[in-house]
Order: C-alpha cells, then sequence, then structure tokens
C-alpha cells in the first residue's frame, strides 16, 4: 500500500493520491502503486467549472484510462471550495442558434456517457460544491463519496433552463424520481445529510480517510448503482402522468409558464420520456438549446453576470474584522448576526437590554437558516456579543448606527460615536430615508463616514446600498464596497438622494397601489396584476411587510425633498396606521395576517383597468431614468441589478431598463404620456428619456 500523501492547498489538505503524474490541459492524472488512478480537476481560477475546455480535455484523459484501465478510477477537485460549480455560464451567453447549441451540448454528453461507460470501476469524491454540470459529472460515475459539508444541486431553473448534461435522466434513474425532480425544479440543493438520506452519495467520510474509503472500494464487486422500486414505478406512463400533473400544478403557481417556461419543459420531459433514456437524452438536448434561446434565460444569465459585477464593486481588502452595532431593533440585530455568521467579530449595543437579548436568540435561528453546523453555530455566536456599554465600540474598524430613524436623534448618535470611536475606524449609517450630507455636517472627520443601507429581512436580500455623499473618501467607500462583498452580499455604490435609488425607485409603485384601492380597486386584484408581471410579490404586501408607517415615512421624505410630484398618502392608509395597523408587525395592515401570510380573498369581481399594469410599474421606470439621470447611478446595469436583488424586480425581465429596452424606449414614453393625461402629472415622463431613445 503507498502512503497518503496530502496535497496542501491553502488552508486546506486534500487527498489527492499519488504516483506518476500526467497533464491533460485542465485534469492531471495520476496513477498510484494500487492502480488506482486520481483525476483530478484543476482548472484556472479558484473554482472549477465545467467548461468546454475542461470536457475536451476530459475526453482526452479518457482516452489514456481507455487503452489502460486502471483498476479504479477517482474524480476530484483540487480547489478547496468544492467540486465543480457548475457549467461555465459565460458559454452560455454567445449562443447563436437551437442547432448550434444542441450540436455542442451532443459533444459534451459524448464525453460524460464515455465516463459512465469505463470498464473500470468510477467514484466521485465530493468536497464543498458539486453544482449544475458537476453534479452531472459524479452522476456519471458509479458512486459518489462525500466529505461532511459537501452539497449537490441542479441550480440551472434560475438560469430560466433544466440539466443539460444528462442530469434530467441520471438523477431521476438514481433517486426516488419525484425528489430528483423537486430538486431540478426547484433549484434547491442538497447537503451532505439529505444528500445521503436521498441516495445521492453512499458514504460520507472525513477528509483524511478519503484514501482509505477509496481504497475499500476496490474489493467490492457491485458497481453501487441499485434502482429503487420508485424508479421502476416511475418508468410507467400513467404513475409518471399523475405525478406529472400534480408536479405542473404546483408549479404554475410559483413559476407561470408564461414567464417561466424552464421547470414546465423539464415535466414535459419526463412525463414524455421517462424510463427510456435514449429518447430522454436527445429530448434533453433539444428542450435545453431552446430553453437557451428564450429571453427568460438570456435575461436570466443576464442577471447573474450582474451578480458578479456587482461582487466586483467590492474587490481588495476590507481591512474590517470587528464591527460594532448601535441599535438592536429589526435592522441592527440581523446585520449584527449577519456580520457574526461570516466570520467577524461583533459587539451590539442599544439602550434597552431586551433588544440585546432578542437579538442573540434571533442570530442562532438567522445562523440555523443559513445551513450553519451546530458548531459554526455556536462558533458564530461566540463571536456576537452584547455589549450595552458600548466597550466594543471604542476598538470596531467598523460601528453601523442603526437606532431608530429621528433626525435629530441620529445627529447626536453620530457626534457621539465619533468622539468614542477610533481614530480610523469607519462610521456608517443604517438609514434609508436621511439625506447623507446632513448627517456627515455634525462629523469632525466625514471623509470616514457613508451610508450602509441593508435590507430587510439581511440575511435573505443581499443588496447593501453603499450610499456616498460629497466628503466620504474613496478609501472609506472602497473599504466598505469590499466589506460588504466579504460578509457575501452586493454592493451597489448610490450616491446620496431622496430614498437613495432603491427607495426612490420603489416608493411611487407602491403609492399608486394605494391610489388605487383609493378609486376601489380590490387590492388582492392590484398585486395580483403586479404580480403577473413578473413581481415576486404585489405592492400592498410589499407595503404591509415594509410596515405602513416606513412606507409613510419614506413617501414624506421623497415629497419634501425631491422636485418631481410625489403623490400624497390617501387617506384610509393613514387612518390604518393611526389605529395601529402597520402591516406584518402588528399583525393586521392593509391586510390581515396569519402565520407569515396575508390573509387574501379571491379579489373582486371587477375587471381591472387596462392600464393597471402599466400605472404601477411604469413610475418605478420614470423614477429610474430620473436617477440615472441625476447620477445616483453609475450606470443602468448597477440600476437594474440593485432593483433585483432589492426587491425582486422581475427578474425574468432583466431589470427595470432592460425592460424600458425591449419594450422599446418610445412605446414606455408614450404609455407614461398616456397616463399623465388620465391620471395626472406625476407621470409626466421624465426628461432624462431623451438621451435613451
Ligand atoms: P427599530 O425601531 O426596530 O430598532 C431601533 C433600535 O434602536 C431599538 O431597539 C431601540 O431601542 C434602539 N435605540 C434607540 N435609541 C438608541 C440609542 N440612542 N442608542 C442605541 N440604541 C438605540 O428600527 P429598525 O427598523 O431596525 O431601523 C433602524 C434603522 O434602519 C433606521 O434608520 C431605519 O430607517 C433603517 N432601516 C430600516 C429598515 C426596515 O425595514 N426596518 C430597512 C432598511 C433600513
Amino acid at each position: 500500500m503507498t502512503k497518503p500523501v496530502l496535497s496542501v492547498i491553502g488552508e486546506m489538505k486534500l487527498e489527492l493520491g499519488s504516483g506518476e503524474e500526467t497533464a491533460f490541459g485542465n485534469w492531471r492524472l495520476r496513477q498510484d502503486a494500487d492502480r488506482i488512478a486520481w483525476a483530478i480537476l484543476d482548472g484556472k481560477g479558484s473554482t472549477n467549472t465545467l467548461s468546454e475546455a475542461v470536457l475536451t480535455d476530459l475526453s482526452k484523459l479518457l482516452d489514456a484510462i481507455e487503452s489502460q484501465p486502471p483498476k479504479l478510477l477517482v474524480l476530484r477537485s483540487a480547489k478547496p471550495g468544492g467540486f465543480v460549480a457548475g457549467a461555465d455560464i459565460s458559454e452560455f451567453r454567445d449562443a447563436k442558434d437551437e442547432a448550434s447549441v444542441a450540436d455542442r451540448l451532443r459533444e459534451g454528453h459524448g464525453v460524460i456517457d464515455r465516463l459512465e461507460a469505463l470498464k473500470c470501476p468510477t467514484v466521485a469524491v465530493i468536497h464543498g460544491y458539486a453544482l449544475g454540470g458537476g453534479f452531472e459529472l459524479a452522476l456519471a460515475c458509479d458512486r459518489r463519496i462525500a466529505i461532511e459539508g459537501a452539497w449537490f444541486g441542479f441550480p440551472e431553473v434560475r438560469l430560466g433552463l433544466h440539466p443539460g448534461l444528462g442530469g434530467t435522466f441520471r438523477l431521476s434513474e438514481l433517486i426516488d424520481p419525484t425528489e430528483a425532480m423537486t430538486m431540478m425544479l426547484t433549484g434547491k440543493s442538497a447537503h451532505t445529510k439529505k444528500a445521503r438520506q436521498l441516495g445521492i452519495i453512499e458514504a460520507v467520510v472525513e477528509e483524511r480517510h478519503v484514501r482509505a474509503a477509496v481504497q475499500a472500494l476496490l474489493g467490492k464487486d457491485d458497481d453501487g448503482s441499485k434502482r429503487g422500486l420508485k424508479a421502476a414505478i416511475f418508468d410507467m406512463g400513467p404513475a409518471r402522468k399523475l405525478a406529472a400533473n400534480r408536479m405542473r400544478s404546483q408549479t404554475e403557481a410559483k413559476a407561470p409558464q408564461e414567464h417561466y417556461p424552464a421547470p414546465h419543459a423539464l415535466i414535459d420531459l419526463w412525463e414524455t420520456h421517462g424510463g427510456d433514456r435514449d429518447a430522454m437524452q436527445e429530448a434533453e438536448i433539444k428542450s435545453f438549446a431552446r430553453l437557451l434561446m428564450s429571453d427568460t434565460a438570456q435575461n436570466l444569465i443576464r442577471v447573474f453576470f450582474l451578480r458578479e459585477a456587482l461582487k466586483k464593486n467590492g474587490v481588495g481588502k476590507s481591512g474590517i474584522e470587528t464591527v460594532h452595532v448601535v441599535g438592536a431593533g429589526t435592522m441592527g440585530a440581523e446585520i449584527a448576526a449577519w456580520c457574526a455568521i461570516k466570520g467577524l467579530r461583533v459587539t451590539i449595543s442599544d439602550i434597552k437590554l431586551e433588544p440585546l437579548a432578542k437579538a442573540v436568540k434571533d442570530a442562532a435561528s438567522t445562523a440555523r437558516d443559513a445551513h450553519l453546523s451546530d458548531i459554526e453555530i455556536r462558533d458564530a455566536l461566540d463571536r456576537m456579543m452584547p455589549d450595552p456599554r458600548e466597550y466594543g465600540l471604542a476598538n470596531a474598524d467598523l460601528i453601523i448606527e442603526a437606532a431608530p430613524e429621528k433626525p435629530e436623534l441620529k445627529r447626536d448618535l453620530l457626534t457621539s460615536i465619533e468622539a468614542r470611536a477610533r481614530k480610523d475606524a469607519i462610521i456608517a449609517t443604517n438609514t434609508s430615508s436621511l439625506e447623507l450630507d446632513g448627517l456627515a455636517a455634525v462629523m469632525k472627520k466625514s471623509g470616514r463616514f457613508a451610508g450602509l443601507h441593508f435590507f430587510n429581512p439581511v440575511s435573505k436580500l443581499d443588496l447593501v446600498e453603499v450610499v456616498s455623499h460629497d466628503k466620504a473618501t474613496r478609501k472609506t467607500l472602497s473599504q466598505l464596497n469590499a466589506f460588504v462583498t466579504a460578509i457575501g452580499h452586493l454592493p451597489a455604490p448610490v450616491k446620496s438622494y431622496p430614498g437613495f435609488l432603491v427607495n426612490r425607485v420603489l416608493t411611487p409603485y407602491l403609492l399608486e397601489a394605494a391610489l388605487m384601492v383609493d378609486e376601489g380597486i380590490d387590492p388582492v386584484q392590484i398585486d395580483r396584476a403586479a404580480e403577473e408581471f413578473g413581481m415576486p410579490m404585489g405592492p400592498l404586501e410589499v407595503a404591509d411587510r415594509v410596515g405602513l408607517d416606513i412606507c409613510l415615512h419614506v413617501a414624506d421624505s421623497l415629497r419634501d425633498n425631491l422636485d418631481t410630484p410625489i403623490p400624497d398618502v390617501p387617506d384610509w392608509m393613514a387612518k390604518r396606521m393611526e389605529s395601529g395597523r402597520l402591516g406584518v408587525k402588528s399583525g393586521e395592515g392593509i391586510y390581515a395576517w396569519e402565520d407569515g401570510k396575508p390573509k387574501k380573498g379571491k379579489g373582486g369581481n371587477h375587471p381591472l383597468p387596462k392600464d393597471a399594469q402599466d400605472r404601477l410599474i411604469l413610475p418605478m421606470l420614470n423614477a429610474a431614468v430620473e436617477c440615472l439621470r441625476k447620477d445616483v447611478v453609475a450606470d443602468a446595469d448597477t440600476l437594474d441589478a440593485a432593483m433585483i436583488f432589492a426587491t425582486g424586480f422581475a427578474p425574468f425581465r432583466g431589470g427595470p431598463m432592460h425592460y424600458a429596452r425591449q419594450r422599446g424606449i418610445n412605446d414606455v414614453v408614450s404609455a407614461l404620456m398616456e397616463l399623465a393625461e388620465s391620471h395626472g402629472p406625476r407621470f409626466a415622463p421624465d426628461l432624462g428619456w431623451k438621451d435613451l431613445g
């Protein structure tokens, strides 16, 4: 037996076999003395993707294996983060037509099929992620062994696609087909324990036992493939039809076919061809190629790259390791928890003790929801210290003020924070509506002060507006951008402006919905009009979730500070607030709320006015153009990204500005003019449209 060789990669030691090594481009092949061959994927960059080059190189590696089969072939990644993160999505962007996409896919299938057909047994040893094409590669092996923490998934549906390299049939052959379909339809990952339960992996080992686990396979006769009873049942057409119909109605409720064709195409694929591998393979290729050319997929792929571009705003080291949060309410508590989860040392203070106790309690559930293990949760909680006396403030690299939205209170607090903070600390405010220049004026060194506008809930909404003002230094802003990226969020640099970017664009949409209620239109119908456009929830539901008091506050501040007309909040809404009906937090607002869900009826019988959808959506586009004209945000892509990642703006439409372009600038401007004529000057097209036509 050869001695284990642990390759040291950064902090992480991975078992990558030993023996003579041959390079095949992105792959390395090692043959050890036991005639175990280790195929190690080590592509360019820090993450492995399954690009065409990786598949071509794999094909060459397979030539070598086929000519001299080892006793066992092991597939592994040399990257500390994981196995393979998925396809190289940049290759999806230059797709020209269905036929050429299908041809490229067929070549890829050819390579994966050869891996599956090898005469020697094969095992994929997986640490970290095995996603999309990476998961498909692992599925083509006879067996899969995972290191604790590994996770598997098909996120293609989020790009308007379904698996395209054999995943549709290989996963549904390996595990219960309904579970396989659920994974592919929802894009949800299976973490180690669940993957084991589902039968995706057959063993979980510690890294230091990988070699022993691999060697133990040498004596095994079977190839690990066990087809379950359920898989056999679903080989029968009627059983699949029944299940497919159920899937269809569940999917339609969450992802309507009109906007999201991919999950529906997947259900059709399985219903028609399930159990017939050859037919399903060819149908998978054709369906994938068709979907890839659709507007939905191309817009969702665009959104993927918008996310990457936002991350890049925060490259480099932030220099921030310790954070002090002032105010442990809704926002402060979750900001503190999130920073601790992401490895920073955090202290948090409040004038009251109860919010601090609640903050620590809630941090545990935030960590659990973020899939942290028990040990990781313990460590995260150890890093988050309630600090009523504010000892941590004097040592923190960054202090985030998250006290109530009262200008006087914030000004006093910021003065007091500055007096006690380290001279080189950065001071940020989470204000959502106060202009930063006014707050900066109270500070002695306002260059190190800026806005860090998180959205609620912090753990679910990735966007953070990094808000600059005239005096903020470049260094402060770039450190804050890097900090946001470091905690796994997306920094959108914006300039201080009433409502900054996101609330400036969103508020007219919420107000318009409130005005429509005033005209007697049923709230459920109004929300439905926005959902039919593709918003994840309607504006009135959003208003209830945000809190009617907060919406009112933002609307007032926009009206006071903008020269564009912002409508008054209608009386019915003001009355509701006076009676304490503020939305989710008080159990009732526009809707009554139960278990975190609004109780919505069917909606009135009156047909919705024809212009309802435009009345809701176009004010957002108009405000977006105003923000571009006023340089609140650098470009239309950042704007689109901010609206998608902060508010869920219909992602398959690619963002408000992208939607305006796809619909036609002239068309949008004439629709705004018509709306202005019938409903008032608030719809008058912004001057900035002229520069876009
Ligand atoms: P909140 O009322 O839930 O919490 C504020 C906390 O600050 C309370 O626990 C209060 O006891 C504490 N506090 C009051 N005075 C203090 C002081 N002098 N020193 C320390 N703590 C003090 O408010 P929130 O919703 O978390 O909002 C905080 C900030 O975040 C506001 O500026 C708000 O505009 C902004 N914001 C809120 C949301 C949201 O949806 N709630 C979203 C984005 C931004």
